[in-house]
């Protein structure tokens, strides 16, 4: 199945649960920026909390508040029990502390998973674990290379697959690009999540049989590129955009049904 076509029956399957809640699922989005990425990355969630019945608040504070008018104003949303899940889109103005607002988020409501604390997978890494299951991958004692340890995307990456039993190596931007060719020519799971424009390309000599996924999202000139070549000869390449960007929305919609509906 194609990423667009999974991600497709999956939102029909959320759909059809919370048709059947007796409460409204509840998603709370507090932007604090005038920023044009952050505006269609906001609009992307609240068309996919509609498409599935989930109410979205988009709560836009004006970027000259102070970084205690925003600690008041997640307080205020950790303690609504009528908010199931509350994310504040990233980037913030520079008086206020990204870090420390993520520390702000209850972990119970911590749907983006970037709490250290939080009762919820990061949403890259999630979306793209289920993703491959569903496309029946094998993980247990097969060789995975990480290529990026961010800790939205690469580290927590790395931990599922090393969970899933994969011998799981993490290559970055210090590693030898000597190491780079000989881990990445054995690799039979490749995940890359750089943020270079076809970092990974044709020249390096990877298994026919590879599965990669490619995270990357690259401007250049007005158009969009992934840290992946296409169309490598390989067993499956998730393409770009329509893969990993689908993947983490709908991994943020299983997060707030999966906060919405815990004990
Ligand atoms: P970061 O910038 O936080 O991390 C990039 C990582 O790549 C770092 O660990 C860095 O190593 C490593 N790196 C940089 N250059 C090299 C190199 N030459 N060789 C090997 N490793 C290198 O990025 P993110 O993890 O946040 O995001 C990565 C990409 O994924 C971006 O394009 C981003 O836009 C995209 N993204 C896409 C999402 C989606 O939903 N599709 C979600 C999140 C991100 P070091 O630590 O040593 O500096």
């Amino acid at each position: 199945m194609t990423v667009k076509e999974y991600v497709s029956s999956r939102k029909e399957f959320i759909k059809n649960l919370v048709s059947q809640l007796d409460f409204e699922p509840c998603l709370a989005i507090v932007q604090v920026n005038d920023d044009p990425a952050s505006d269609a990355y906001v609009r992307g969630k609240l068309k996919d909390s509609a498409e599935v019945g989930i109410k979205a608040l988009h709560i836009k504070l004006d970027p000259s508040i102070t970084e205690q008018q925003l600690l008041e104003k997640i307080d205020q949303l950790n303690n609504d029990d009528s908010v199931h899940g509350l994310i504040v889109q990233m980037p913030l103005p520079k008086q206020i502390s990204e870090d420390k607002i993520k520390l702000a988020v209850s972990p119970k409501k911590d749907v983006d998973g970037f709490h250290p604390l939080s009762s919820f997978i990061a949403c890259t890494p999630k979306g793209i674990l289920n993703y491959l299951k569903s496309e029946k991958v094998e993980f247990v004692s097969k060789n995975a290379v990480v290529v990026g340890r961010s800790n939205i995307v690469g580290r927590p990456m790395a931990k599922l697959l090393l969970d899933e039993s994969a011998n799981v190596t993490v290559i970055h931007s210090k590693t030898s690009q000597e190491d780079k060719i000989k881990y990445l020519s054995n690799a039979d799971i490749v995940v890359v999540a750089v943020g270079r424009k076809w970092f990974l390309d044709h020249t390096y000599n990877l298994k026919k049989d590879a599965v990669l996924v490619d995270v990357g999202i690259n401007r250049v000139d007005g158009k969009l590129y992934g840290d992946i070549e296409p169309n490598m000869d390989v067993k499956l390449q998730t393409p770009v955009p329509g893969g990993v960007g689908l993947l983490t929305r709908l991994a943020l919609l299983e997060n707030l049904i999966e906060a919405a509906t815990k004990k």
